[in-house]
């Protein structure tokens, strides 16, 4: 549904897989802009101070770059430039439209996940792009949420803390991987970044296999159509299968309550599938569903 953009359809040239704020960064560093504070560029292209993040859709950045870059077409960007493909898994269908206006602060994920949430590289990435091209860029498909390992390269993705929101025009190849690190990562975890990987891929050509999938995870599951609180007993049994099935790697990956053994851990199915109206989950929630479903929903990657 969703082709990979023609460089040559923007004013601007996005490379293929780039973040749509790699092409941004690029576009200020090529507009001289290299010597401004990171606050003067946001000023400049009126957008408010803020710490720009690589897994959250961002509405606001997405229309200014739009605009600068003359692309008409704001949905089609979003998909193939930005992580936001993955959030239509934690949508409602009502929900669609006002996304960013839905999703839970950003704080929250600091306190309940436990991956990564900053901007991740793959130094040998950095460096063919960079003889490739002339420049290297920030590349979409490693900052899917949750996603440990290069989509090409299958290698640890690197990051450091002064890359949790990117505060600064720079691009991948000026970091010394000396001054990066990846999180600590079991090999059962180059499987889940595949998984993540391929589930991206089957959106991008239907967002309609959501309520597909959503429909069978409550048939696999016995769930009755609304899920009520008396229901809550109903998903002490199912969260043991799931555990027992999704496997601690994963799930400590993913949730900082699996790291410790002091916390309480939270239902995931339970937080996840019942009163879903209020706020929108984190798509891992949704995501580790469907990594334990995935032979009976046929999205195997062993
Ligand atoms: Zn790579």
């Amino acid at each position: 549904m969703f082709q990979m953009a023609e460089p040559s359809s923007y004013l601007f040239p996005i490379a293929d897989h780039e973040h749509l704020v790699s092409a941004w960064i690029r576009l200020n560093l090529r507009s001289g802009m290299g010597y401004f504070s990171f606050d003067q560029v946001l000023k400049k292209w009126n957008l408010p101070k803020r710490h720009i993040q690589a897994q959250r859709p961002d509405e606001m950045l997405l229309k200014s770059v739009a605009s600068q870059i003359r692309c008409i077409d704001e949905r089609r960007l979003a998909y193939t430039h930005t992580a936001v493909a993955l959030w239509e898994l934690s949508v409602e269908m009502d929900q669609r439209l006002e996304l960013t206006n839905c999703l839970a602060p950003a704080r929250l994920e600091h306190t309940t996940l436990a991956f990564n949430t900053g901007w991740q590289l793959c130094p040998r990435c950095a460096e063919n792009d960079k003889e490739q091209l002339g420049y290297s860029f920030w590349h979409r498909n490693h900052q899917l949420p949750s996603v440990a390992h290069c989509y090409i390269h299958g290698t640890e993705l690197l990051s450091c803390d002064s890359l949790r929101h990117m505060s600064s025009l720079i691009l991948p190849a000026s970091w010394h991987p000396a001054d990066l690190s990846s999180m600590p990562l079991s090999s059962e975890l180059q499987k889940w970044s595949r998984f993540v990987l391929k589930v991206d891929r089957i959106l991008l050509e239907s967002l309609e296999v959501v309520s597909e999938w959503r429909s069978e995870i409550w048939l696999l599951l016995g769930l009755p159509k609304k899920i009520r609180l008396k229901d809550r007993s109903l998903f002490d049994d199912l969260s043991t299968q799931f555990e027992a099935k999704t496997g601690y790697a994963v799930l400590s990956h993913l949730f900082k309550a699996y790291r410790d053994d002091r916390d309480k851990r939270p239902n995931i199915l339970w937080t996840t599938l019942y009163d879903r109206a209020k706020t929108v989950r984190h798509p891992v929630y949704w995501l580790v569903i469907l990594f334990w479903l995935r032979f009976e929903l046929n999205i195997d990657v062993d």
